[in-house]
C-alpha cells in the first residue's frame, strides 16, 4: 500500500531500505548493481562517509540560512571551486535545487540578459528535438519531445525546435561528419534566419543527450559549428549538462570535450551525487556584468537557492570528483563497459547502436538490426529490459519515446565513478542477460 502518486500508479516498486557503494539493497533482501546510479546521479556511490561527514558539520553549524539575509562558506566555496574546474569563461555560479531548476533559471537570465542590454525584442528560444531539459514548464517546453509536452499544450510559445545530432539515425551514407555538423549548423542559422536574427535569445542543447536517447555524443565539430552560428546572430548558447556534466563522461564539465565556450551551462544531478537535490547555472562575465552594471537584479529566486546542507554536500562531492586520478578511472571504466557491451551485444539482431562517454553509455533496441526499424511501442520493450535487469540485480534506465516519429527503445548505463573492472562486467553480463 502506498500513499504516493508515484509515476507509474499501478506499479509495485521495491523499497530501497540500503546503499552501499555501487549497491542498494531493498526490504526483500535482494542487491542490486546501480547501473544507472539511479538516472545518472550517484556519481560517487552510496554511503560515502566524506560527503556525509561534510553534511552533519554544515547541519551542526547552520542548516538553512535564506539568501535574501545570507550567504554561507559553504555556498561560496562551492561557487569558487566550480568555477575553478570549469571551462575558462564561465565565471558564477547561480544555485539551485535541481535540474529542471536549474534550466529554468538559465532560460529566465538570457531573456533578462537581452532585456538588460536593451534588446528586450529578442524573445525565442531554439532547442533540439532529442532532447530532455526538464519537467517544469518553461523547462518542457524547450524540451524536444513532442510527446512530453502533447498533454499540456498550448505550452509556452516561442519556443522551437531542430534537428538533434544523432548520426545513427540522421547521418547520411554519403555525408561526411562535417558535412554532417554543417548541415545541422545550417538548418539552425535558417531557423534563426526565419525567425528573424535579433529576435532569438539562445539555443540550449545537451552536450551528450541523456534522458531520452540514452547517452548519444555530437559528431566532433558539430559544438563549434554551432557556436559559430550562434555568434553570428547575437544568440546565446545555453548547454545542458544536468545529466552528462560533472564527471560523467569523463571530464568533470562534458563541454571541455567540444572545444566551444557557452554563455551559460547547468548542472544539477551528479553536482548533490544523490546526497542533496542541488543544480546550478554557470555564467560567462558578459553575462554577470550586464546584470551588475544594468538593474542589479536578477528577477529570479527559490526558497531553497544555496542551501547550506546541500552546498555543503555539493562541495565535497565535486571536491571529491577533481582529485587527481578520478576522471582517468571514469575514462578506463567507460572504455570497458563500451568494449564489454560491443563484445557481449554487439552481434545482437536487436542491438542497434552502443554509444557514448565515460560512464554515460546508450543502448539502443531496434526490431530489425539492418533497416533500424523500431520495436512495436505496443511491446514497451525497454521497460522489459529493465524488469528482466532487475531480477538479475541490475539497475539500469530504460527510455521510450518517438522523435521525428522513430519509437526508440534505448537503456542507459551511468554506474558510479567508484565502480571497478569486475563490477564493470557484472553489468555486462546481467544486461546481455536481460536483453
Ligand atoms: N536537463 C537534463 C539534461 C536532464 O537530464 C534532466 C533530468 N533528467 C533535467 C534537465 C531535469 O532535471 P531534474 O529532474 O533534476 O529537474
Amino acid at each position: 500500500m502506498t500513499r504516493i502518486l508515484h509515476r507509474s500508479i499501478a506499479a509495485a516498486l521495491p523499497r530501497a531500505v540500503s546503499g552501499q557503494g555501487v549497491h542498494i539493497g531493498d526490504a526483500e533482501g535482494r542487491s542490486y548493481i546501480d547501473g544507472s546510479g539511479g538516472a545518472a546521479v550517484s556519481c560517487l556511490g552510496h554511503g560515502n562517509a566524506e560527503v556525509l561527514e561534510a553534511m552533519r558539520a554544515q547541519m551542526d553549524r547552520i542548516a538553512y540560512a535564506h539568501t535574501s539575509f545570507f550567504t554561507t562558506d559553504a555556498a561560496e566555496s562551492l561557487a569558487e571551486r566550480l568555477v575553478r574546474l570549469a571551462p575558462e569563461g564561465l565565471d558564477y555560479v547561480y544555485p539551485v535545487s535541481g535540474g529542471s531548476e536549474a534550466v529554468e533559471a538559465a532560460l529566465k537570465m538570457a531573456r533578462q540578459y537581452f532585456v538588460e542590454i536593451g534588446q528586450p525584442q529578442r524573445r525565442h528560444i531554439i532547442a533540439r528535438r532529442q532532447s530532455y531539459h526538464g519537467n517544469t514548464i518553461g523547462a518542457l517546453a524547450a524540451g524536444g519531445n513532442a510527446w512530453r509536452r502533447a498533454q499540456f499544450q498550448p505550452i509556452l510559445p516561442e519556443t522551437h525546435h531542430v534537428s538533434p545530432c544523432y548520426a545513427y539515425r540522421d547521418q547520411r551514407p554519403d555525408e561526411t561528419v562535417e558535412d554532417y555538423a554543417a548541415r545541422l549548423a545550417a538548418e539552425l542559422e535558417a531557423r534563426i534566419i526565419e525567425l528573424g536574427p535579433d529576435q532569438v535569445i539562445a539555443f540550449v542543447a545537451e552536450p551528450v543527450v541523456g534522458a531520452t536517447m540514452g547517452a548519444v555524443p555530437a559528431v566532433p565539430g558539430y559544438f563549434r559549428r554551432i557556436r559559430e552560428v550562434c555568434d553570428r546572430h547575437g544568440v546565446l548558447l545555453i548547454l545542458d549538462e544536468v545529466m552528462c556534466g560533472m564527471g560523467r563522461t569523463g571530464s568533470i564539465f562534458a563541454c571541455a570535450a567540444e572545444g566551444v565556450r557557452p554563455d551559460l551551462v547547468t548542472i544539477a544531478k551528479g553536482l548533490g551525487g544523490g546526497y542533496q537535490p542541488i543544480g546550478a547555472v554557470m555564467l560567462s562575465e558578459r553575462i554577470y556584468r550586464a546584470f551588475a552594471d544594468g538593474s542589479g537584479l536578477f528577477q529570479h529566486g527559490h526558497t531553497y537557492i544555496g542551501h547550506p546542507v546541500a552546498a555543503a554536500a555539493a562541495d565535497k562531492v565535486v571536491e571529491i570528483l577533481s582529485r587527481p586520478g578520478m576522471m582517468e578511472h571514469v575514462q578506463a571504466m567507460g572504455e570497458r563497459l563500451q568494449s564489454g557491451l560491443d563484445a557481449a551485444l554487439g552481434q545482437s539482431p536487436h542491438v542497434g547502436d552502443i554509444r557514448g562517454r565515460g560512464l554515460f553509455r546508450g543502448i539502443e533496441l531496434v526490431a530489425d538490426k539492418d533497416d533500424k526499424a523500431p520495436f512495436d511501442p505496443a511491446r514497451r520493450i525497454h521497460a522489459r529490459v529493465k524488469k528482466e535487469a532487475m531480477a538479475r540485480g541490475l539497475l539500469c534506465y530504460p527510455m521510450g519515446g518517438t522523435i521525428d516519429g522513430v519509437r526508440g527503445d534505448h537503456v542507459l548505463l551511468a554506474p558510479p565513478y567508484i565502480i571497478q573492472p569486475e563490477e564493470i562486467d557484472q553489468i555486462v553480463d546481467r544486461l546481455a542477460g536481460a536483453i
